[in-house]
């Protein structure tokens, strides 16, 4: 007997330390439907769908599957039920090839033995269906993330999945793919699976769901059919406001360059590829200059070129400093140290040395505690013995990072015209360059810090939060509340939650605050809004706007063209590590900017620029 409702989920509650995730909600699935979860960052959308797919278990509410009632314990039942689940981070094996992580877990044998072949034209077939350009035989590592969903796609099909999960599919996917993606669910749905769908994206939602459940902060607001409502709507529902969905600006009014690149070329050590191939530009005080392109064209590695993540080939990278007297004045950069100074400088950095030992002392022995006192007493003496070997070992200085002292490049200047080629991260930090990174995980936290620690985790070392060379931890806490405050970072525990177990939104919004409130006269941000709602979205245009509007100069990233169009002033077009392009945001289109994307076009670099 068919069920019009395959899913039914009738008042889930969830909790986790500090915050009620998922809060008396029901909702329903009907066979052959693409039934969208709308929500802002931290709304509840993943937790709610994770309990579907068993890989966390309800503290209230039942779920039922084709009418029954079932325990879904793991991600096992969920499969043999026919639930499959794209995760927002992919679970892939990234050193198997497609082909194997497809099968992986059910794979077919002939008279015992693994037999790939029987199902390779099968899959081939449903690639074939589905326009899918899948290279079964490539390694996972080895392919762009457009493909990878797709090999994720692929596994659940094989798995004769009817109920397919997709965690925000589209957060990292470039324009087009996010278009071929779209014609896939809908095949699927036609086929008669039945799709659930998260995104914050209002376009995707309208363009490609029949109804779509609204969530805010844990509560569901109810159930809409999508051809009876507006992005205007759905948004006011999601977050509890109305949003301006088109940012409104003031005129551009471009003074001096603060950053200005001449011919540079970036390696990228880890493809051993040349990726930024001579490239020059500038970004002017008072305006935000946007990089358009399609991922993979040398974007990221130019920025890890400016910013210090990787070294430079060739080229300068000169920040024009003069802007910055302030900044430099007020967290005391100019001053040359006195001999008192020094002197004062070497007693901190000893004082800090001490500190961090008795610090460290105090960790292994709360460690030491923790795990030997179960073990007893007579193994206590001999572990005794072994800590007092640990700490009598020399320290290796290297080793902490946090050992190094204060301000300690001092030949080279902090104002002028500053090339910032052979400089460290740091250095570049100091002389006034603000970073947003395109990978927030990797290089924007430590996920296992707390939000405090995070938020003062390039300034930790500045007068601000030091007190008589020690690190000042209520400075430290009264400032990270500030960040959060303004930037509305959302969190079970405020400033004491570890990192990891915030919502992508709110981890990002709490990179953003800490960069934008350094107000430095550079701001580079790669992919600010990337997997953000529109609230959050708004909030940090605003943000970055009014970096602008205080006389800043911003470089941006985004494959996003709606952003691009919506925050530039400038738009510089990168193709296979060259810019092709440079337009005004008001005299373009997002399909003339696609044809130099996409390499079909290009103009006469040295003539634009
Ligand atoms: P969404 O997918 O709508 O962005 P989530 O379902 O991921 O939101 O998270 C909802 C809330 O639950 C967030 O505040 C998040 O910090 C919290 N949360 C999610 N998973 C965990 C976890 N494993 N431990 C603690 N808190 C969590
Ligand atoms: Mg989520």
């Amino acid at each position: 007997m068919e069920f019009e409702n395959v899913i039914e989920m009738r008042h889930i509650s969830k909790s986790f330390p500090g915050i009620k995730a998922n809060d008396d909600i029901s909702l329903t699935l009907r066979k052959g439907e693409i039934h969208a979860l709308l929500g802002e960052n931290g709304a509840g959308k993943s937790t709610l769908m994770s309990i579907l797919f068993g890989m966390y278990e309800p503290d209230e509410g039942e779920i039922l599957v084709n009418g029954e009632i079932q325990k879904i314990k793991n991600p096992n039942d969920a499969t043999r039920l026919g639930i499959g689940m794209v995760h927002q981070h992919f679970k892939l094996v990234e050193c198997y090839t497609a082909l194997q992580n497809i099968i992986l877990g059910f794979e077919p044998t002939k008279f015992g033995f693994l037999r790939p072949k029987i199902v390779r034209k099968s899959l081939e077939d449903l690639c074939k269906k589905l326009n899918f350009d899948v290279d079964l035989d490539m390694k996972i590592e080895d392919m762009p993330v457009g493909q990878q969903q797709k090999v994720e796609i692929l596994k659940m099909l094989y798995r004769n999945n009817n109920i397919l999960i997709f965690d925000e599919p589209t957060a990292v996917l470039t324009p087009q793919e996010i278009d071929e993606l779209m014609v896939s669910m809908k095949k699927l749905a036609q086929e008669g699976k039945s799709i659930l769908f998260i995104s914050h994206k209002l376009n995707e939602i309208m363009t490609v769901s029949d109804r779509v459940t609204v969530l805010q902060r844990g509560k569901c607001l109810g159930t809409l059919e999508t051809r009876d409502t507006n992005p205007q709507e759905l948004s006011r529902l999601m977050v509890g406001r109305d949003v301006e969905l088109v940012i409104k600006k003031e005129k551009c009014k471009p003074k001096n360059p603060v950053l200005t690149i001449n011919n540079l070329s970036v390696y990228n050590s880890e493809r051993k590829k040349e990726m930024v191939h001579d490239v020059s530009f500038n970004v002017r005080a008072g305006e935000i200059v946007c990089i358009a392109g399609i991922e993979g064209n040398g974007q990221t590695d130019l920025i890890y070129g400016i910013t210090g993540l990787e070294k430079v080939k060739e080229g300068e990278i000169i920040l024009h400093n003069s802007f910055a007297k302030e900044y430099i004045e007020k967290n005391e950069l100019n001053k040359t140290p006195n001999i008192v100074e020094m002197v004062l400088d070497k007693v901190k950095f000893g004082c800090n040395f001490v500190w961090y030992h008795i610090c460290f002392g105090c960790l292994y022995a709360k460690l030491f505690l923790e795990k030997y006192i179960k073990i007893g007493c007579n193994y206590i003496v001999n572990l005794v013995r072994k800590l007092f070997k640990k700490s009598a070992k020399p320290v290796d200085f290297k080793e902490f990072p946090t050992y190094i002292p204060f301000n300690e490049v001092k030949d080279q200047p902090l104002v002028g015209d500053i090339h910032l080629e052979q400089l460290s991260i740091r250095d570049r930090n100091l002389r006034g360059l603000a970073h947003i990174p395109e990978d927030r995980h990797k290089h924007g936290l430590v996920l296992d810090f707390n939000l405090r620690d995070n938020i003062v985790l390039d300034t930790y070392y500045s007068k601000t939060f030091q007190k008589y060379g020690f690190i000042n931890n209520k400075a430290k806490a009264e400032y990270a509340k500030k960040v959060v405050e303004s930037y509305d970072v959302r969190s079970g525990k405020g400033i004491d939650s570890i990192v990891r177990s915030m919502s992508g939104g709110n981890q990002q919004k709490a990179i953003v605050g800490r960069e934008l409130n350094r107000e430095t006269p550079l701001l580079i941000a790669v992919q600010p809004t990337r997997g953000l709602d529109v609230g959050a979205i708004e909030s940090i245009h605003h943000h970055i706007l009014d970096a602008r509007d205080k006389g800043n100069a911003v470089l941006l990233v985004s494959l996003e063209l709606e952003e691009v169009l919506n925050l530039a002033d400038r738009i510089l077009v990168m193709y296979n590590g060259e810019i092709v392009g440079q337009f005004d945001p008001k005299k373009t289109s997002p399909n003339e900017l696609g044809l130099y994307m996409s390499g079909a076009k290009r103009d006469d670099v040295n003539a634009i620029l």
